[in-house]
C-alpha cells in the first residue's frame, strides 16, 4: 500500500482525489478546505467537503458541486417566504446539509460527521476537515472591501479584483485529528489541482499543517492550470492579482518552500523543466471524467 494524503478545495482536488481513490494499491487521506463554509438558511454548508464526498461516491453534478439528478423545489419553495435562495441547494444536497447541521449541533464535531458522511456513501478513503475549527476565507479587494467567500464568489461572481487574503480564526485553528498523523505517515503529498491561494493557502494558513508539510520529504503539487489559464474560476486571475505572475512559475511561487515536484499539463509542457529549484513535469491533467483521473493517479504515483 502506498499512503498519499492529498490537500484540497472543491472541484479540481475531488477529480484528482476521485483518481486516487480508485487505485487498490493506494491508501488515500483527503485533507479539505474550510475556508468558504458558511451558513445558509441556519445549514452549516461546506462546499469543498461536499464536492469531494460527492465526487468520491461518483455522484457529483454536472458542473462539480452538488448532486447529479438534482432537484431544487425545496430552494424554490423558498422564495415563497422572501428569502434570498440564489445560493442554490438541490434537495437532496439539503438532506446533507440536515444532517451535518444537526450533528454539530448535538455536539459532533466537523471530523466525526465527515466520517458518517463518507460512511453513508461507502467511500473508501479517510475525509478529513482540515480543521474543526473556523477558519475563514476573506477577500480584500483592490477597492478596499473585505468580502467573504459567499460575498466575492457567490454574489458578485469572482469579478473583483483580489489585494490581499486573510484566514479568519487561523491563529487559534487547530488541524483536524487525523491531519497530522496523516501528513507524517504519508509516503507521498499531493497538492490537488485546485486554487492554490483561495483553496489551498486557507489549509495551509494552520500553522502545525504548513509545519508537517515543510517536513515532509516528498511533496508534490498538480497545477490547477491548462494552457496557462483555469478551467473554470479565478485561479489565474488571483494570482496575478497578488502579484506571483501567471502560469505554471505563478503556482510554483503560490507554494514556494513547501513543493519538490509540479505536475502541469500538456498544453503547459513548455513549462517541464526547472522553476526555482522545483521539477516541472508535463502530464495530461484534464480529469473530468474517471478513467482520465485514474491514469493520472497512476502517473504522478510513478513518478
Ligand atoms: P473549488 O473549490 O470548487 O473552486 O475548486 P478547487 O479550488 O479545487 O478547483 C478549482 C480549480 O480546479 C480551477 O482552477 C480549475 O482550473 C481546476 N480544475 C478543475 N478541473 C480540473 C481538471 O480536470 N484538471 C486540472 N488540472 N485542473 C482542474
Ligand atoms: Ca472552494
Amino acid at each position: 500500500m502506498t499512503r498519499v494524503v492529498e490537500l484540497s478545495g472543491g472541484v479540481g482536488g475531488a477529480r484528482l482525489g476521485r483518481g486516487l481513490d480508485s487505485l487498490d494499491d493506494v491508501d488515500l487521506t483527503v485533507v479539505v478546505n474550510v475556508g468558504d463554509d458558511l451558513p445558509i438558511h441556519g445549514l452549516y454548508v461546506s462546499p469543498d467537503l461536499d464536492t469531494m464526498v460527492y465526487t468520491l461516491a461518483g455522484i457529483e453534478g454536472p458542473h462539480g458541486w452538488g448532486r447529479a439528478d438534482d432537484t431544487f423545489i425545496a430552494n424554490t419553495e423558498l422564495a415563497r417566504f422572501g428569502v434570498d435562495n440564489r445560493f442554490q441547494l438541490g434537495d437532496l444536497d439539503l438532506a446533507l446539509k440536515i444532517y451535518r447541521s444537526h450533528g454539530l449541533a448535538q455536539g459532533h464535531t466537523l471530523t466525526e460527521v465527515t466520517d458518517s458522511v463518507r460512511a453513508g456513501f461507502a467511500i473508501r478513503s479517510t475525509v478529513l476537515p482540515a480543521s474543526d475549527d473556523p477558519v475563514r476565507t476573506m477577500i480584500t479587494t483592490t477597492d478596499g472591501s473585505r468580502l467573504t467567500f459567499r460575498e466575492y464568489f457567490v454574489d458578485r461572481g469572482h469579478r473583483d479584483h483580489v489585494k490581499k487574503l486573510d484566514f479568519e480564526g487561523d491563529a487559534d485553528a487547530n488541524a483536524a485529528p487525523g491531519v497530522i498523523e496523516a501528513i507524517d505517515g504519508a509516503d507521498l503529498l499531493v497538492i490537488g489541482p485546485s486554487n492554490p491561494p483561495l483553496s489551498i493557502w486557507p489549509i495551509l494558513a494552520i500553522e502545525s499543517i504548513a509545519q508537517a508539510v515543510r517536513r515532509h520529504p516528498h511533496v508534490m503539487a498538480v497545477s490547477p492550470l491548462i494552457g496557462g489559464r483555469a478551467l473554470k474560476g479565478p485561479a489565474d486571475v488571483v494570482m496575478a492579482d497578488l502579484g506571483l505572475g501567471s502560469g505554471s512559475s505563478a503556482v510554483v511561487a503560490s507554494y514556494r518552500g513547501l513543493i519538490d515536484t509540479l505536475v502541469v499539463d500538456i498544453t503547459d509542457s513548455d513549462d517541464a523543466r526547472d522553476i526555482d529549484g522545483v521539477n516541472v513535469v508535463a502530464l495530461e491533467t484534464r480529469i473530468a471524467d474517471r478513467s482520465n483521473a485514474a491514469t493520472l493517479a497512476r502517473a504522478i504515483l510513478s513518478l
